[in-house]
């Protein structure tokens, strides 16, 4: 365990753990930022990863194993743990797809308006018109990985459903077509402490910080 520093609060040391951030995608690293800063107090701390250094190709077969690489690149090069999540988009009526492939679900990496534009179509094809035919769920997978080889997990999903037109302006990627379950509007139609509250990857950091915290006083 790699422990960076701790303060005397009067009632015994706090032990504080900082992380490298292993995401190269701005949109997702502000969220997690802001996440991982309303449950962790002062007992985790996250510090971005050195700009241009995390170019690692996501050739894993799963969530866990991407989020593996990215984070375990990102301990070799800096000698820090580093924590790296992976999110993907599971369409029901689609077999599952997007899937593990959801950044690159219309060919290139990142282009959030053309996957969403291609959802859109294969739904229309797959003959899915009702909420039911349309049931999706965001699932993310954390992992972070330690110098000493030792790694802490944890993951998160939100259920919910595909809608038939972008709505709303916030967010970013799928959030414009996807309603959770028990709500009218869509991720990117909703501020964003209340995306948080509910999403894939506020449940998956939110745990993550827990069984981090529960790492350091072990
Ligand atoms: P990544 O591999 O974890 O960066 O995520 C893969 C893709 O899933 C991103 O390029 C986005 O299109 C999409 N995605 C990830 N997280 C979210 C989210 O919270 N809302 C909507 N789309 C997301």
């Amino acid at each position: 365990m790699s422990i960076s520093g701790s303060t005397s609060s009067g009632r015994g040391p706090i032990r504080r753990l900082r992380l490298v951030l292993a995401t190269a995608n701005p949109d997702k690293a502000a969220e997690i930022v802001d996440i991982v800063g309303a449950a962790a107090g002062e007992r985790v701390e996250l510090v971005a990863c050195p700009e241009g250094k995390v170019e690692v190709e996501e050739t894993g077969d799963t969530l866990e194993e991407n989020a593996r690489l990215k984070a375990r690149a990102l301990v070799e090069l800096t000698g820090m743990p580093a924590v790296a999540d992976d999110t993907g988009l599971e369409v029901d009526a689609l077999g599952g797809a997007p899937g593990v492939r959801s950044s690159r679900y219309a060919g290139i990496a990142g282009r959030y308006d053309e996957n969403v534009t291609k959802l859109l179509a294969e739904l229309e094809a797959a003959g899915a018109t009702t909420q039911q035919e349309r049931r999706a769920r965001f699932r993310t997978v954390t992992v972070a990985c330690f110098p000493d080889g030792h790694e802490v997990l944890a993951d998160g999903v939100v259920e919910g459903a595909i809608v038939f037109e972008r709505r709303g302006a916030g967010g970013f990627g799928y959030d414009p077509v996807f309603v959770p379950t028990g709500h009218e509007r869509t991720f990117a139609e909703m501020e964003p402490q209340e995306k948080h509250a509910m999403s894939q990857r506020g449940r998956a950091f939110r745990a993550l910080v827990v069984a981090l915290v529960e790492d350091i006083d072990s």
